[in-house]
């Protein structure tokens, strides 16, 4: 069906007291497109940026930290900026003259991340928390866009503009809407609601595998962190002692090339959770709480819990877009916990890395026993929170040969079965969690 998309200017009713945290929204904004488009534009000594991932890869990080922003809001900044860069390497290849994108007009783009729409009113994200704003519809609707499209039923809200006219001192939200009067359509939309919620769990460490997944996936390489992290560290140490100018700016590119070689094996680790997430039909991924790790767990070094917390945010802001939720759980008891039946004990260790349960005998790695014990946990709260009262969505744990509910229910996968290898063998060792 051919898609019918309509743009609606609306009034908006901004309380008087949330006006500024729009116009610090706005400012924020701008900022990350004009950072972004100053990184990328690099003409004519050099090629210019026009990819969405290498911008975001590059600049995410840095902009989450100076600026108060969303991540969705973040990444749209970007986005908008590499979108004018590559028109305007269109227009370079035209044989036109152009230059690097500057943005400096009243806009911030908004879509279901960053606000929720509704026939009346947007809630829109600011820097400050959310702004209700009503929207000042006119008496008599029906002949205007406003009642043909914003109150339409059969148009769904798109990515829509914010925008602010000076002279009149008034918002303005430009609502794009699409019309959706396939009912096949809306069927698939309600029913991804409803949909089956699966947990994937996630076990990060300092040595061995860098994650290891509840389906047995064993990710990234800490080890190889850890030495190349040495290496540097003794090159430093002796470039440090040289103490002269050319040292010192000599330790500042390797410390620049040192952290890139470790975003690129974040960011590759990250792409393998969610390619497991998306094999499993994920709905969710769930990190054990980073805060305080250093003081909770042994041989965490400053390096590690950086390293964490960027793998965590490379993999929260690339779930957004696939409609993966990413959360955390408290770690406790994660590690001594029996995945199998549930014995809880200091001594359930066997070494560093192998889990014996002392009760049942089940044995295994012990980061993927804990990451079927993460999953668990982010189960249980789906389970208990308020959104499982929306019909009873079911909630089941992913695993290496199939899902698992809390109450212990298996459901093998196909592909599994087929695969017969699996050390999950569901009948002996999965059931009665
Ligand atoms: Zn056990």
């Amino acid at each position: 069906m051919e898609d019918v998309i309509r743009t609606v200017k609306v009034k908006l009713n901004v309380p008087t007291n949330r006006c500024d945290d729009l116009h610090q929204t706005k400012d924020q904004f701008l900022h990350c497109a004009n950072t972004t488009a100053e990184w990328a534009w690099r003409h004519p000594d050099e090629y210019c940026v026009t990819s969405k991932q290498q911008a975001e890869n590059a600049l995410y990080e840095r902009l989450r930290d100076e600026t108060d922003l969303t991540a969705n809001l973040v990444q749209k900044g970007i986005r908008r900026a590499i979108e004018a860069t590559k028109s305007g390497v269109a227009r370079l290849k035209n044989g036109e003259t152009t230059s690097q994108p500057h943005f400096d007009a009243w806009s911030v783009v908004y879509d279901k991340r960053s606000a929720t729409f509704h026939r009346d009113h947007v809630s829109l994200s600011t820097v400050n928390g959310r702004v209700e704003c009503p929207y000042v519809i006119p008496d008599d609707p029906e002949q205007t866009p406003i009642g043909e499209y914003l109150l339409n039923e059969d148009y769904e809200f798109r990515e829509s503009t914010l925008q602010y006219d000076r002279s009149s001192e008034t918002f303005y939200f430009h609502a794009r809407m699409r019309r959706t009067t396939d009912d096949y359509e809306r069927a698939a939309v309600a029913s991804s609601d409803a949909e089956h919620r699966t947990v994937l769990g996630v076990d990060l460490n300092v040595d061995g595998s860098l994650a290891v997944t509840s389906t047995g996936a064993f990710i990234g390489n800490a080890d190889k962190m850890n030495h190349r992290r040495r290496e540097f560290e003794k090159t430093r140490g002796s470039m440090q002692q040289a103490g002269t100018r050319s040292a010192h700016l000599a330790i500042q590119s390797m410390d620049d090339r040192e952290r890139r070689w470790v975003q690129d094996e974040l960011h590759c680790a990250s792409n393998e959770i969610l390619t497991e997430a998306r094999k499993h039909s994920c709905t969710h991924v769930v990190f054990e709480d980073l805060t305080d790790i250093r003081k909770r767990m042994a041989g965490v070094k400053r390096f590690h819990a950086w390293a964490f917390r960027c793998l965590y945010q490379y993999v929260e802001y690339k779930a957004e877009a696939l409609r993966i939720g990413v959360e955390q759980v408290s770690p406790a008891y994660t590690s001594q916990r029996c995945s199998k039946c549930g014995f809880t004990d200091e001594m359930n260790r066997r070494s560093k890395h192998t889990f014996a349960c002392q009760k049942c005998e089940y044995e295994l790695n012990a980061d993927y026993n804990a990451s079927k014990n993460i999953a668990r946990k982010l189960l249980k709260r789906l389970h208990s929170g308020p959104t499982s009262s929306d019909g009873g969505a079911p909630c089941q744990c992913a695993l290496k040969s199939g899902t698992l509910t809390l109450n212990g229910e298996f459901h093998a996968s196909v592909s599994s079965t087929v695969e017969g290898e699996s050390t999950d063998k569901p009948t002996t060792e999965i059931v009665g969690y």
